[in-house]
C-alpha cells in the first residue's frame, strides 16, 4: 500500500513521519520546495518535540519527500492536510485546498489506481460536498464513490504533543458515503489504531464534529479566564484550585481549565471565527460563541488596563514579554495572545523586550527590528518596567529576586501564576489570585 500526505505542516508532516517510521510505504508533497529540502534531509521545519527523531527512522525506511504531485498517481490512499486560514472577515480561505485537490484531480485523470482521498484540513460543513467532490470530480472525469474514494478525516491533535496524538488519537471521525472505500478506509484505521473508537457518518457531520470540538475548547478556556477575573476581585481567591477542584467531576473534566490571558494559536481563534461566520451567513446567531470570543479579546484589555493602572502612560516604557509562542513547547506564534499583546503596545509606543525559548525567530520575522530580543530571561528583565509572563514554559518557573534585581521597576504580571508561591520582592499580580490590599 501506498500513501500519500499533501501538506507538510504540523498535521501533515506529524502524519508522515509516523506513518512513515512504522514501515508505511510514504510519499510527502508539499508546494514549498525549501521545505522539502529541509525534511528530506531530516530537519523539522519548525519544533515539535519528538518530530524530527520520528521523521529520521522514517527516511531511513520507506519516505519519499517531493513536490512533484505525479507520484500521486500510484498511491492507494491520499491524505490531504494543506492550511485553511482564515480571511480578514473570519471567514475560511479555502485556495490552498482547492489547489491542492486541483492537482490530485488531474493526477487521478492520468492514473488507473482507485484511490481514497481523506481531507485532515479543517473546512466548514458543506465543502467537501459543495467545493473539494466537484473538483476532483471535474478535474479527474471520474466519479467519487465509484472510481475514488472520498473521505472527511478530521484531524485533532494538539501542537506540542502532535506526534503523541498522532499515535495515539482519542478517536478517528470518517465522513462520506457507505462506499467499498468507506470499508476499506475503516479496516486502515482499525488496524493502525486498535481499540480506538471510530466515528463513520456524513460529510457535514464529520465536518461540523471538528468544530463543535474546538468551539467546546473555546468555551471552556473563556468560561474560567471570566472566573479567574471574578476571583481576581475576591481577595485570597485562587483559580487554580478551582479549576483543579471542578475539574474532578467527571460531568466537567480538568482538561482546557487553565486561566490565563485568552486562548490564541492557529486552531481555536480561527475555527471560532469560521464557525461564528458560517452560523450567521445560515441564519442562526451564534449568541454565545459570541460571547466565548469577547471574553477573549477582553482578556487582552484587562492585561493593558492593569498597566496602565500601575504605570500611567505606556508610551516609552519598557515592557518586557516573556513567552511569544501561542504555548509552551512549540515554536508557532500564529495568532499568538503575546503577539497580539506586543502589537497593541507598540501602538501605544511602548519600549519592547522579549524572550522565549524556542520562537525568538518566528517572533523575529514579525516585529523585525521593532522590538528588542533578549538572550536570556535576566536579559529581558534588565532595566524593565514591567514584565508580563505569558505563558508557562518550564524555565520561568526559576525566576527569583535575583533575575528581578535589575528590573528598573518590580512590577510583574503572572497570567499563569507560575510564580505565585514565591515571595517576590515586586508588585506581583497573577490572573486568577485575589490580591490580598
Ligand atoms: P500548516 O500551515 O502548518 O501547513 C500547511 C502546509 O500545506 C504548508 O507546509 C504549505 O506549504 C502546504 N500547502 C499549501 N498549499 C498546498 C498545496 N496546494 N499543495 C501541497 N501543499 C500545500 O498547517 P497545519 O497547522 O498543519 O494545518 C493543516 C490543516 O489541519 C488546517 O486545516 C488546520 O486547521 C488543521 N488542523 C491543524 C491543527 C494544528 O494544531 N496545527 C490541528 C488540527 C487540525
Amino acid at each position: 500500500m501506498k500513501i500519500a500526505v499533501i501538506g507538510l505542516g504540523f498535521v501533515g508532516l506529524s502524519l508522515t513521519s509516523v506513518l512513515a517510521s512504522k514501515g508505511n510505504n510514504v510519499i510527502g508533497i508539499d508546494v514549498d520546495v525549501e521545505k522539502c529540502k529541509k525534511i528530506r534531509s531530516g530537519i523539522a521545519p519548525f519544533f515539535e518535540p519528538d518530530l524530527e527523531k520520528m521523521l529520521r527512522i522514517g527516511l531511513k525506511k520507506k519516505l519519499t519527500i517531493t513536490d512533484d504531485f505525479s507520484l500521486v498517481k500510484d498511491c492507494d490512499m491520499i491524505f490531504v492536510a494543506a492550511g485553511t486560514p482564515q480571511k480578514s472577515n473570519g471567514a475560511i480561505e479555502l485556495s490552498m485546498i482547492k489547489k491542492a485537490v486541483t492537482s490530485i484531480g488531474r493526477v487521478l485523470a492520468k492514473s488507473k489506481k482507485s484511490p481514497i482521498v481523506l481531507i485532515k484540513s479543517t473546512v466548514i460543513p458543506g465543502t467537501m460536498q459543495n467545493v473539494i467532490l466537484p473538483i476532483l470530480e471535474r478535474r479527474s472525469g471520474k466519479k467519487a464513490g465509484r472510481e475514488f474514494g472520498l473521505i472527511s478525516n478530521p484531524e485533532f491533535l494538539q501542537e506540542s504533543s502532535a506526534i503523541r496524538d498522532t499515535k495515539f488519537p482519542h478517536v478517528i471521525v470518517l465522513g462520506g458515503y457507505q462506499t467499498k472505500f468507506m470499508k476499506k478506509a475503516k479496516s486502515f484505521f482499525s488496524k493502525l489504531h486498535p481499540n480506538v473508537s471510530i466515528t463513520i457518518t456524513n460529510h457535514q457531520t464529520a465536518e461540523m464534529i471538528k468544530y463543535a470540538n474546538n468551539s467546546f475548547l473555546a468555551t471552556k478556556i473563556s468560561f474560567i479566564n471570566q472566573l479567574s477575573n471574578i476571583c481576581q476581585n475576591i481577595p485570597g481567591a485562587n483559580i487554580d484550585d478551582i479549576a483543579k477542584t471542578i475539574g474532578l467531576d467527571p460531568r466537567i473534566g480538568a482538561l482546557f481549565l487553565n486561566a490565563g490571558p485568552g486562548y490564541g494559536g492557529s486552531c481555536l481563534p480561527k475555527d471560532m471565527k469560521a464557525l461564528i461566520n458560517f452560523a450567521d451567513r445560515i441564519g442562526t446567531n451564534p449568541t454565545l460563541l459570541n460571547a466565548v470570543e469577547k471574553t477573549n479579546q477582553n482578556q487582552m484589555e484587562n492585561i493593558i488596563s492593569l498597566i496602565e493602572k500601575k504605570l500611567g502612560k505606556i508610551a516609552s516604557k519598557r515592557i518586557t514579554i516573556l513567552g511569544t509562542a501561542f504555548k509552551p513547547n512549540t515554536d508557532d506564534v500564529r495568532d499568538s495572545i503575546a503577539i497580539e499583546l506586543i502589537k497593541k503596545l507598540l501602538k501605544k509606543k511602548a519600549k519592547i523586550t522579549i524572550y522565549d525559548p524556542k520562537a525568538m525567530r518566528n517572533t523575529m520575522k514579525i516585529f523585525e527590528g521593532k522590538i528588542v530580543y533578549a538572550k536570556s530571561i535576566t536579559d529581558a528583565l534588565n532595566k524593565s518596567q514591567c514584565a508580563i509572563m505569558m505563558i508557562h514554559w518550564k524555565q520561568f518557573e526559576a525566576l527569583n529576586n535575583n533575575s528581578i534585581k535589575h528590573m528598573k521597576r518590580k512590577f510583574i504580571i503572572d497570567c499563569r501564576r507560575i510564580l505565585s508561591k514565591k515571595e517576590l520582592d515586586a508588585e506581583y499580580y497573577a490572573i486568577g489570585i485575589g490580591k490580598k490590599e
